[in-house]
């Protein structure tokens, strides 16, 4: 049986390896470059390295340790689904949205942008957190992904369309998976794949340790808390890990979050009928938010994929949910609608039954929503 080898995406991996070899690590950057864009290549492949690079290329580390074994077309086009196996069998989902920046009006004016990509990637195999109404949460943790595991999903979508956003939004609780999920950020920030920091969020069920460390350590990147409930007591019934995470300390920590990065924070929560949506439920949430730099994203549960007994929220309720939080408190709160925003939205809602195979589907843009960047820019007003 072969060796498992490295990924040359795993950069903290590839620089030692390289310095132990005495090669300067300054030639990680050519090697992940010259892979990423010759997808056939090997890494003793890459011309013009130092030659005691080639043994070690040769004999530890592999262009991609993952195989990307399905991509799935939504039938629309607009949304691509990849199924990624990695060394160990294991499998883990991306996906691919498509927005059109410029379709539309934004602020009453002619949206400004081009057409763009996001690309929401998982960070572990399964959840420890068992968010009830989550498929991931059902499957209890696999195993974390490593970081060059992380990055090797962006390899794998930027050669199918350009990536211009990237949410951990995916398999997994980023935080719980927290120095490969810095590290493969600290890549795909770099200068192999320069994301702009600010086109990456991170989203958390409220791992309080580690959103007080995010600031410091990837700061520009956004943050979004998976939020799905204004009580302690609701939001342990829908989010089982939330007991471990005071909701008066997680704003706490939000707030501390807010501060140091001066970025705003993107709230994330899940409609389900009967069981969050009430307008009672809408007042605690906008009392809670109001003041805060937020922006608040509202998403309507699928019931489709989970067992669990939730059914989604009635369009009507959805809608006075957002009035009250809009009106009465002033906070920005935005319904998404569209199947792939959904899935970026709640990780683990991922249903292969909804996507067309046909990799020859003609490609449209999204149109209607703003994507993930504008949520984020200064330009953003309350409404
Ligand atoms: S919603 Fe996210 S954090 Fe919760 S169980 Fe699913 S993957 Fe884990």
């Amino acid at each position: 049986m072969e060796e498992p080898k490295f990924s040359v995406f795993d950069e903290v991996k590839l620089k030692a390896e390289l310095e132990r070899c005495g090669i300067k690590h300054l030639h990680a950057v050519a090697i992940q470059s010259y892979l990423l864009a010759h997808k056939d290549a090997e890494p003793h492949e890459v011309p013009d390295l130092p030659k005691a690079a080639y043994p070690l290329l040769r004999s530890h580390f592999k262009s991609t340790t993952s195989k990307l074994k399905v991509e799935h077309f939504s039938s629309d086009g607009t949304t691509v689904k990849l199924l990624i196996e990695m060394q160990n069998g294991q499998s883990v989902e991306s996906v691919i949205m498509r927005h059109d920046a410029t379709a539309g009006l934004y602020a009453g004016g002619p949206r400004q942008g081009s057409p763009r990509a996001t690309l929401c990637v998982s960070s572990q195999v399964g959840c420890q957190m068992g968010c009830t109404f989550c498929a991931t949460g059902t499957m209890g943790l696999k195993g974390n992904l490593s970081a060059g595991e992380i990055v090797e999903q962006l390899v794998h979508a930027t050669r199918i369309t350009p990536i211009r956003n990237i949410v951990f939004m995916g398999m997994g609780e980023p935080l719980n998976n927290y120095q490969a999920v810095v590290q493969a950020i600290k890549t795909m920030t770099g200068h192999c794949f320069s994301v702009s920091p600010s086109h990456i969020t991170l989203s958390t069920v409220g791992v309080i340790p580690r959103i007080l460390s995010l600031a410091t350590d990837l700061p520009g990147v956004n943050l979004a808390l998976s939020l799905h409930a204004p009580t302690q007591e609701l939001r342990c019934q829908i989010v089982p890990a939330a007991r471990a995470y005071n909701l008066v300390k997680l704003m706490a920590a939000v707030d501390s979050y807010i501060g140091a990065s001066k970025r705003k924070v993107f709230i994330e929560y899940i409609m389900i009928g009967d069981v969050n949506d009430s307008e009672e439920l809408a007042h605690q949430v906008g009392a809670l938010l109001q003041d805060r730099q937020v922006v608040l994203n509202l998403i309507p549960y699928n019931p489709t994929l989970t067992k669990a007994d939730y059914k989604a929220s009635r369009e009507e309720s959805i809608h006075s949910f957002q009035k009250i939080i809009r009106e009465v408190y002033n906070v920005r709160a935005i319904v998404r609608r569209e199947m792939g925003q959904d899935i970026a939205g709640a990780c683990g809602q991922l249903a292969i039954g909804e996507y067309k195979k046909d990799s020859s589907h003609p490609q449209k843009a999204s149109t209607d929503l703003p994507d993930i960047e504008e949520l984020f820019t200064a330009s953003v007003r309350k409404p």
